[in-house]
C-alpha cells in the first residue's frame, strides 16, 4: 500500500479540502459516515492511498484539518460529512492570521505547528509504506498561505524522501478585496520553490472568469467556484486513486511531470465544464473532450497556454470510451500543434483512461499541463507585489511581527528569477546552441510561435444557467 497524508490549512484549504473529501468519498463508494456502499471492487482496491481502515470496517480519511481559528472547522464538524474525519486530526488555534502571512509563518502559526507536526508523525507511522504528502492551501490568505509553507518546510524537513504536493490557490483582486494578498502570495511561492516537488496552482482569476464566461454565472460564489476545483482535485488524483499503470503514485507523477527542479508549477484543466447541480445534455464524444481539455478556456489558470509551450502534460480520460480512439486524438492535437510542445522532450505528452466516470458525467478527462505560460501567473502578482513593496506600502504589518524587510526582497527576486526560467526554456530549441542563436536573432521563439498558431479550439460546452442555492459565501 501506498499511502498519501492529506493536510488542508486555513478557511480556503477546508473549504475546498472538505470539497474533496466529499466527492472522492462518492467516488469510492464511501458514505457520509465512513461506511462502504459501493458497487464496483475498483472502488475499494486502491482505497488505503487516502483512507484508513478503522474498526468495524470505517473507512477514515487520513486528513489532518488545520486552522487559526475555529470557524470553517467548525462548520465542517457540523456538516453532513463532519463525521467522516477523525476527532483528534482537527488542530485549531483562536487567535486567527488577519491575512497576514507573517503571523501564520513565524508567530500564531508557529505556536501551533508542533501539534500539527505530531498528528502527521501519527499519521506517517500507521502508514505501511508513505508515499507523500498533499497540502491544499489558498496563497493569498495569511493561514493557509504562511502557516501552510510552515507546514510544508517542517516535514520536508522530516520526511525529505517522501513526495510533496500542494493545490495552491492562487488570488485574483476580482475575487477577494484583500490588497495585501499580492505580498502574501509571492512569500508563499518563494517557499514552494523549493519545498514542494509538484504543486497545481487553482487561480481564482480563472475559476472566476469560468464561472463568469462560460458558466454563464452572473454572481459567483465560492461554491460555485469550489465545485470547479473539487472535479479538479478528483481528476488530477484519478490515477493515484484507481488501478492502472501510468502516474500511479505521486513520485511517478513527478518524474514524469518535472524536466528541472524548480519548474512543478502546473496548469491543471477540466472538461466538460458543468455548473453545480446542473446536468449535462449528452456525452461528449472522445474528439470533443480531447479539444477541450486543450481549450485555454478550460484551464483553471488564468494563463494561455498558446502564450507558452508545453514542457510536459498529463491527461486522464474518464468513462467507457475506447483507448485507441483517445490516442489517436491526442497524437492528432500533438501532430497539429507541435509548436507548443517543447521539441527536446520527446513523447512528453502521457495519457490514461480510467474506467469510472466522476458521479454526474458518463464521460470526462482532466489535465495537467507543464506549461510555460504559467509565468503569467507569476508576472502578475509580482507585478501587483513590487507596486505596494516599492513603497513599502503595508510593511510594518509585517515587520511588526518580527520579518525582516530583505525576506520581501528575496522572495521578489526568486519569483522574477523563476519567469525568466520559464521564458529561457520556452525558447529553448533542441539545438544545443539556443544561447547563441538567441543573441543573434531578432524574432525570439515566442513570437514564432504565436504566428503559427494553426488550432483554434472552440468551447462547445453547454451549460444552463442555475440558480445559487447556497450563497454562503459570496465572492
Ligand atoms: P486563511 O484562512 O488565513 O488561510 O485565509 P483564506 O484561506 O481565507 O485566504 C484568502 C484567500 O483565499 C483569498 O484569495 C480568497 O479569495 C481565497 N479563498 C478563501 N476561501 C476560498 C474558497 O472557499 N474557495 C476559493 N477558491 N478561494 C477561497
Amino acid at each position: 500500500m501506498r499511502e498519501i497524508v492529506h493536510l488542508q490549512i486555513g478557511q480556503c484549504g477546508n473549504q475546498i479540502g472538505s470539497k474533496f473529501w466529499e466527492v472522492i468519498g462518492e467516488e469510492h463508494g464511501i458514505n457520509a459516515t465512513g461506511f462502504y456502499e459501493g458497487d464496483s471492487e475498483l472502488q475499494l482496491e486502491r482505497i488505503n492511498v487516502y483512507f484508513n481502515e478503522a474498526h468495524g470496517g470505517k473507512y477514515v480519511p487520513r486528513a489532518l484539518l488545520v486552522d487559526l481559528e475555529p470557524g470553517t472547522m467548525d462548520s465542517i464538524r457540523g456538516s453532513r460529512i463532519g463525521a467522516l474525519f477523525r476527532p483528534d486530526n482537527f488542530i485549531h488555534g483562536n487567535s486567527g492570521a488577519g491575512n497576514n502571512w507573517a503571523k501564520g509563518h513565524y508567530t500564531e502559526g508557529a505556536e501551533l505547528v508542533e501539534q500539527v507536526i505530531d498528528r502527521v508523525r501519527n499519521e506517517s507511522e500507521s502508514c505501511d509504506c508513505l508515499q507523500g504528502f498533499q497540502l491544499v492551501h489558498s496563497l493569498g490568505g495569511g493561514t493557509g498561505s504562511g502557516m501552510g509553507t510552515l507546514i510544508i518546510n517542517k516535514i520536508r524537513e522530516e520526511y525529505p524522501d517522501r513526495i510533496m504536493s500542494s493545490f495552491s490557490v492562487m488570488p485574483s483582486p476580482k475575487v477577494s478585496d484583500t490588497v495585501v494578498e499580492p505580498y502574501n502570495a509571492i512569500l508563499s511561492v518563494h517557499q514552494l520553490l523549493e519545498n514542494t516537488d509538484a504543486t497545481y496552482c487553482i487561480d481564482n482569476e480563472a475559476l472566476y472568469d469560468i464561472c463568469f464566461r462560460t458558466l454563464k454565472l452572473t454572481t459567483p460564489t465560492y461554491g460555485d467556484l469550489n465545485h470547479l476545483v473539487s472535479m479538479t482535485m478528483s481528476g488530477v488524483t484519478t490515477s493515484l486513486r484507481f488501478p492502472g499503470q501510468l502516474n500511479a503514485d505521486l513520485r511517478k507523477l513527478a518524474v514524469n511531470m518535472v524536466p528541472f527542479p524548480r519548474l512543478h508549477f502546473f496548469m491543471p484543466g477540466f472538461a466538460p465544464l458543468t455548473a453545480r447541480g446542473s446536468q449535462q445534455y449528452r456525452a461528449l464524444t472522445v474528439p470533443e473532450l480531447t479539444q477541450q481539455m486543450f481549450d485555454p478556456r478550460n484551464m483553471m489558470t488564468a494563463c494561455d497556454p498558446r502564450r507558452g509551450r508545453y514542457l510536459t502534460v498529463a491527461g486522464v480520460f474518464r468513462g467507457r470510451m475506447s483507448t485507441r480512439e483517445v490516442d489517436e486524438q491526442m497524437l492528432a492535437i500533438q501532430q497539429k500543434n507541435s509548436n507548443y510542445f517543447v521539441d527536446w522532450i520527446p513523447h512528453n505528452v502521457k495519457v490514461a483512461v480510467c474506467d469510472i466516470p466522476p458521479r454526474g458525467l458518463k464521460m470526462a478527462s482532466t489535465f495537467i499541463g507543464n506549461n510555460t505560460a504559467i509565468q503569467e501567473i507569476f508576472r502578475r502578482v509580482g507585478e501587483q507585489f513590487s507596486l505596494m513593496f516599492r513603497r513599502k506600502a503595508f510593511l510594518h504589518w509585517y515587520t511588526g511581527e518580527g520579518m525582516d524587510e530583505m525576506e520581501f526582497t528575496e522572495a521578489e527576486s526568486n519569483v522574477n528569477d523563476l519567469v525568466s526560467e520559464y521564458q529561457q526554456y520556452q525558447d529553448a530549441t533542441a539545438d544545443l546552441d539556443w544561447d547563441e542563436e538567441e543573441e543573434a536573432s531578432s524574432s525570439p521563439a515566442t513570437t514564432k510561435v504565436q504566428s503559427q498558431m494553426e488550432v483554434k479550439l472552440e468551447t462547445v460546452t453547454e451549460t444552463s444557467q442555475e440558480t445559487v442555492e447556497d450563497a454562503e459565501h459570496t465572492v
